[in-house]
């Protein structure tokens, strides 16, 4: 969460680091700043709100060609114009911007009070700049790294002071910060996606490690100030595929435009990794041999909201296909309860951004422990890529939008390749092995085929936004589908959406079934279908309203209920079906509700704070 940019070069900084920052608005969007420095001092210009709303009061003489900005996820203080970044010193010299959390703020901040100074905003980030004006070091690059000595907590973030007009210092330590190298000119930022307009080379720093940006370079360097070897490489990425914001210029909302994108995301993610002939996935990135694959006698996935969900697809992907033991766990839970670590055992961490801070802590958790971790990860040399043995990259392509779509559905394919060669490698048969080639070969046009039901999905939608409640009910492979329906349309509509396994109903939620409690359940042609039109009718007697998603030719026999058929896949690889309409309905529902459904409140894209 939060945006960061830099600036150091010889253009005007301001309306480059406006620029940068709607293009990281998706990392949150409670307020944004920026602030330059230049002969005649620093300035910052801050509000509350949007970008643009910055942008357009923006002060006519904003000097200063070199400069920080920032678009804020508030974890401390309520979003404010006062509490907006970036954040000054007692002298008004020094300005800091601040992704994460300073975990001994308010003993920090006791502490500045005791010594008369007078704290402005109720934010952790302040007392950083504080502790960096009060530091009379020589340069600013010990001054930043005395304030740090302090400072315990997670933070990517970028300094300038007017006693040195010429550099910003950078520090990281769980939140991303990459260094982007231009013709004399540098750059900052917290994600790629602020860069690629002006260089594809790039730095990515590590944790525990500052840097300087100048007009000429940047240097590296560890807290006790000695250098460090990071160097820039090219990304190989395609700069237009970042061309939009969350203020597409074509005006469509970018989870739309995501979930269009669907199709054309599942090929790049089977590109060149399906073998039809022995009916199995090559994934080299994996980094394991065909010994060291057999020797996997567990599989635990770790992901945090819909990757967690994914996870949990994926894992019975894995039991199915491989017969190995596998399970998803919320790796935000993990590492709190002093998990045992086996050597046998292969981790999975799920993650788009590749910066999630609760699935990064628990990848390094577990390398510290000396388990195998893999990355299934979308943004090339992310954190969790760079900390992981091997992995999967997604080729989903850049994701702005806060409710994830095309992501998870890579990732669930991803997950399908796996279980294929871990499968492959075991007891899964070529025959079976080339029937789920074919049927992943298949999920493309299929995924078209339900987008194209949009229509129908929107009126279906229509009628559950009035709900202020409802239900998402499925069986074992198709619970977590459940739970990721839910979990969409919560985020994007605001209404109370519950998932809970079909079979569990009459344990206790049934009591809250009434005709204005909708329930949306998942009914594939399975070995459990005429289990799952069971509970519906028990549903359907309470008065409760029924939206079925199921397979073409599925009997609901004289149940009333508006029905939603996706084409049939190979039985493994239903889930990923089931969930495209649950995406559509959310997506419908936040509309007809009026949300926007790019800017989720209280949310914001990649969680890279605790
Ligand atoms: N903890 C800081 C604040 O609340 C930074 C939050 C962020 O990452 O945007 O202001």
């Amino acid at each position: 969460m939060c945006g960061i940019v830099g600036y150091v070069g010889a253009q005007p900084a301001a309306p480059l680091l406006l620029e940068g920052l709607g293009r990281l608005e998706h990392r949150g969007y409670d307020s944004a700043g920026v602030a330059a420095v230049s002969g005649s001092g620093l300035r910052v210009h801050k509000s509350a709100g949007r970008v643009r709303d910055l942008t357009g009061t923006l002060p006519k003489r904003f000097a200063g060609k070199v400069g920080i900005g920032h678009t804020r996820w508030a974890t401390h203080g309520p979003a404010s114009d006062v509490n907006a970044h970036p954040h000054t010193d007692a002298t008004g010299r020094v300005a800091v911007v601040h992704n994460g959390i300073i975990d001994n703020a308010a003993a920090l901040r006791r502490r500045l009070s005791d010594d008369g100074v007078d704290l402005v905003s109720d934010t952790d980030t302040e007392v950083f700049a504080h502790l960096v004006g009060r530091s009379a070091a020589d340069t600013l690059e010990a001054r930043v790294v005395e304030a740090l000595e302090a400072v315990e907590g997670t933070y990517g973030l970028a300094v300038v002071h007017a006693d040195f007009p010429d550099r910003i210092v950078v520090a990281r330590n769980g939140s991303p910060l990459l260094v982007g190298v231009g013709e004399k000119e540098m750059f900052v930022a917290s994600d790629l996606a602020a860069l690629v307009r002006h260089t594809t080379t790039v730095a990515h720093l590590d944790d525990g490690e500052l840097a300087t940006l100048t007009a000429t370079g940047f240097t590296t360097f560890r807290s006790d100030l000695t250098r460090t070897a990071t160097e820039a490489h090219e990304v190989d990425i395609d700069p237009a595929a970042y061309s939009l914001g969350l203020d597409g210029e074509d005006g469509a909302p970018r989870m739309y435009v995501e979930m269009l994108e669907q199709p054309a995301a599942t090929e790049r993610v089977l590109r060149g990794r399906l073998d039809e002939k022995f009916g199995t996935a090559h994934l080299g990135g994996l980094n394991l041999d065909a010994r060291e694959t057999r020797a996997v006698r567990r599989v635990k996935i770790l992901g945090c909201g819909s990757a967690y969900y994914v996870g949990q697809m994926g894992a019975s992907l894995i039991e199915e296909l491989a017969r190995i033991p596998a399970d998803a766990e919320a790796a935000s839970e993990f590492r709190y309860r002093n998990p045992v670590i086996e050597p046998d055992t292969l981790y999975v961490a799920v993650s788009q951004s590749g910066e999630t801070i609760d699935t990064l802590l628990a990848v390094e958790e577990i390398r510290r422990k000396g388990g195998r971790v893999v990355g299934l990860v979308n943004v090339v040399g992310s954190a969790i890529a760079r900390a992981c043995d091997g992995g999967i990259y997604l080729h989903a392509g850049p994701e702005i939008a806060v409710a994830s779509t095309k992501a998870l559905t890579t990732m669930y394919v991803g997950f399908a390749l796996l279980a294929l060669q871990l499968g492959r490698v075991r007891d899964l048969s070529i025959a079976d092995g080339r029937r789920l080639v074919a049927g992943l070969r298949e999920l493309p046009a299929q995924i078209e085929e339900i987008l194209k039901g949009e229509d129908h999905l929107a009126e279906v939608a229509a009628g559950l936004a009035e709900a202020e409640s409802l239900f998402f009910i499925g069986r074992v492979r198709g619970f977590p589908v459940a739970r990721e329906g839910a979990q969409k349309f919560k985020e994007i509509s605001y209404r109370h959406a519950e998932a809970y396994q079909t079979s569990e109903l009459k344990h206790g939620p049934l009591a809250l079934i009434s005709p204005e409690v909708p329930t949306v359940a998942l009914v594939p042609d399975d070995e459990l279908t005429d289990r799952n039109v069971a509970a519906l009718h028990e549903i359907a007697a309470r008065g409760g309203p029924l939206v079925v998603v199921t397979h073409p030719g599925v009997d609901l026999g004289d149940l009333t209920a508006r029905r939603i058929d996706v084409p049939r896949s190979e039985r493994e690889l239903d889930p990923i079906l089931l969930t495209i309409p649950l995406q559509v309905l959310a997506f419908h529902a936040a509309r007809v509700l009026g949300h926007d459904v790019d800017k989720p409140r209280n949310l914001a894209k990649s969680v890279t704070v605790e």
